[in-house]
């Protein structure tokens, strides 16, 4: 049984660095929204779905967002549109794997009707507690849409087959989690927010704002220890990782 993860280009956010990285220079800096699809002979699964339709265009939701960020969704990033790209009907996921719920991977929800959202139940309790919505700067309209939820306790096999992991990376938020995908000769981890750059995961600052940066750092001495038994780290918005990626990871 062979997986494959293939990259999603879901737009892009721009701001100054300091914005990402504690202590850099407010020079403006554009990062990608990726999301991820993974095969599965079992399933469809993808892993954060990029953000809201609302984002696209004139909208109160984009006047919120541009006080912090200029948000870029070209024709066919939506989530929707992207997966069209790949000849896969959104109708057709049967998982949607949320990192963490915040704007710009939780946003798209709305446009994947029919998935299972898997979620770390801190992450979820978070997502409904106000007081943790309003410190994490979560949106509830983009993911409180009535989808069959399944809140994971920790470490969660997808499939039974250790092909598709959920691993807790808690940190930039309450409950946030990354990816860790076993293909044919190889181990990947979708990291996630837990590092939004490749410097990040080589003793980079994490961002000025976070729900517990110990705790985050904790998170990524835990991934850097996969890399070192050989899982390839793939970080959460770095532009240049992510413009090199193929168009297929098998
Ligand atoms: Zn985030």
């Amino acid at each position: 049984m062979d997986v494959t993860i293939e990259p999603l280009h879901c737009g892009t956010l721009t701001s100054g660095r300091s914005m990402f990285e504690a202590g850099a220079t407010d020079d403006p800096i554009t990062i990608p929204v990726p999301s991820w699809l993974i095969r599965h002979p079992k399933g469809l699964v993808l892993v954060d779905c990029g953000m809201h339709g609302d984002l696209a265009g004139p909208s109160d939701y984009l006047e919120l967002v541009s006080m912090f960020f200029g948000v870029g969704i070209e024709p066919g990033q939506l989530i929707g549109d992207a997966l069209g790209r790949v000849e896969v009907d959104p109708a057709d996921i049967d998982v949607v794997v949320l990192s963490h719920l915040h704007f710009d991977h939780a946003g798209g929800l709305s446009q994947i009707p029919n998935a299972t959202v898997v979620v770390q139940a801190d992450e979820w309790a978070a997502g409904g507690d106000d007081d943790l919505v309003a410190a994490n700067s979560f949106v509830a309209t983009d993911y409180r849409l009535g989808h069959a939820i399944v809140e994971a306790d920790g470490e969660h096999d997808l499939f039974g087959d250790g092909l598709v992991t959920c691993i807790p990376t808690p940190g930039h938020t309450p409950g946030h989690q990354s990816v860790r995908v076993r293909l044919a000769d190889r181990e990947v981890v979708l990291c996630g927010d837990c590092a939004y750059f490749e410097e990040t995961l080589n003793g980079g600052a994490l961002p000025p704002v976070g729900h517990d940066a110990e705790q985050q750092a904790r998170s990524i001495a835990a991934l850097e220890a996969m890399r070192t038994a050989g899982a390839l780290l793939i970080p959460g918005h770095d532009p240049d990782t992510f413009a090199a990626l193929p168009s297929r990871l098998a």
